[in-house]
């Protein structure tokens, strides 16, 4: 089978699995189209198992952090054990990182310190960011810029001069994924895309170039059509591809290829 998708942020490390479980998903990941998927962290066990994947398996690679759901109990020695995790050859970015005024799990003021903490760690170990941000679009341009993830000075640790920041399933308006891309942000786009009242993501597919996008799955999370109420797995990412082949008017291989490149770049992946 022909390897052409990267899944750029799933959750093989998802606590709900039985081991049983997570070794039938990984199996399946190894029998697909996917040639690479991103373990994502979401806080400290799940960051050291992302880890342990990325070691194990050939396809996978490691994202490490605390997600804003979890910082009202992230620790100052978390921040370091995050920074040993990162020195692991496949260990690509911190994350997921960010502020959920959806849920609102964490209060405000704790997610807002560790996102800025954790920032300033990526920047301080030359690392790519992953940032989740949900109802909070503007606050978490703000932040990041204040600390400096689109700066000179952070371009300047990256060969290529871009930032390396990745909005994980962008939920924003087009106008503001043009914001982001001016910045040198990319955008990663999920299941939600090919949701049929999604027209504000289907706009910033149109707006935004194939080079600034990444394809996601968020598994388990968000399953595309014409899976929605199964459990969403990293194969399933084929059907955000040819949803974005679709509204871009190009071939679905294309996309694969083009968004396969693009991962690889802004995790640093050779
Ligand atoms: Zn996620």
């Amino acid at each position: 089978m022909e390897k052409i998708l990267f899944d750029s942020h799933t959750h093989i490390n998802n606590e709900d699995y039985t081991e049983e479980e997570r070794l039938e998903l990984i199996s399946e990941i190894q029998a697909s189209p996917v040639r690479y998927a991103v373990d994502v962290g979401f806080d400290m066990p799940s960051s050291r198992m992302a880890a342990e994947h990325a070691a194990e398996l050939e396809f996978c690679y490691a994202v490490v952090g605390v997600h804003p759901h979890d910082s009202k109990s992230m620790k100052e020695e978390d921040l370091l054990e995050l920074k040993e995790l990162a020195k692991q050859p496949k260990v690509v970015a911190i994350g997921e990182i960010g502020l959920d005024f959806h849920y609102d799990l964490s209060p405000r003021d704790d997610q807002r310190y560790w996102f800025r903490r954790q920032i300033r760690l990526a920047n301080e170990i030359a690392m790519p960011i992953v940032v989740h941000s949900r109802e909070a679009d503007r606050e978490t341009m703000d932040i990041l810029l204040e600390e400096g993830a689109f700066s000179d000075e952070r371009k300047a640790l990256f060969t290529d001069g871009m930032p390396h920041v990745d909005i994980h399933c962008f939920s924003g308006s087009a106008e503001f994924a043009k914001e982001y891309l001016k910045l040198g942000a990319v955008l990663g786009v999920d299941g939600p895309l090919t949701y049929k009242n999604n027209k504000k993501t289907v706009s910033v597919v149109e707006t935004v170039p194939l080079e600034s996008i990444l394809i996601e799955t968020d598994a388990p999370y968000l399953t595309p059509v014409p899976f929605r109420g199964h459990r969403n797995k990293s194969p399933y990412g084929e059907y955000v591809a040819r949803k974005g082949a679709e509204i871009k008017d190009i071939s679905y291989e294309e996309v694969a290829a083009a968004t396969l490149d693009n991962a690889r770049k802004c995790c640093l992946i050779g």
